[in-house]
């Protein structure tokens, strides 16, 4: 069982993080923002919602954030095998809701895994990945999102004794060595 969230920039790599981690020890892997982007290609009410904020690199609004992460939490596959969370939470309130949805699963986090990168190499990464949402104007305003409502997180999980810091720059598999260590698997 592994209960983790990753943390950290647009860029940072915690999706290629929680992925190599999800299909190694068989969790499942939750990112608000491939739930979105899948809403977005079926043209669903909850795609057309998103959109509107992703194309502008805003924040969905939390409850309907908040929605989509109580209905995949309460799924057999969770309780069987716990939760790698990618992208959520981002604001304080997500990260407050995660608290409480937890506790009623009694399903406490392991740790929280804060990949750190700089701004000068997460606009490089962002701008070779090429998203629809990775144009230099959008990557500005998620970057200045990221700091104003997602950065104060690493205090609060710092706060709470879950915080593990891990330089995000350097060779994708020494990364994820160093996470498994953290979470005391063998690697
Ligand atoms: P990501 O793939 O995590 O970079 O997310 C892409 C976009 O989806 C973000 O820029 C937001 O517009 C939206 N999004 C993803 N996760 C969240 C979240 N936890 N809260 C609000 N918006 C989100």
């Amino acid at each position: 069982m592994i209960k983790v969230v990753f943390l950290g920039p647009p860029g940072a790599g915690k999706g290629t993080q929680a992925v190599r981690l999800a299909e190694k020890y068989e969790v499942p892997h939750i990112s608000t923002g491939d739930i979105l982007r899948s809403a977005v290609k079926e043209g669903t009410e909850l795609g057309m919602l998103a959109k509107s904020y992703m194309d502008k690199g805003e924040l969905v609004p939390d409850d309907v954030i908040i929605g989509i992460i109580r209905e995949r939490l309460s799924q057999t596959d969770v309780k069987e095998k716990g939760f790698i969370l990618d992208g959520f939470p981002r604001t304080l309130a997500q990260a407050e809701s995660l608290d409480a949805m937890l506790e009623e699963l009694n399903m406490p986090l392991d740790k929280v895994i804060y990949l750190n990168v700089n701004d000068e190499e997460i606009v490089k990464r962002l701008l070779a990945r090429g998203r629809a949402d990775d144009t230099e104007e959008v990557i500005r305003n998620r970057l200045e999102v990221y700091r104003k409502q997602t950065a104060p997180l690493i205090d609060y999980y710092s706060a709470k004794g879950l915080l593990v810091e891990i330089n995000g720059i350097g060779d994708i598999e020494e990364i994820t060595k160093k996470i498994e260590e953290s979470l005391g698997l063998n690697g």
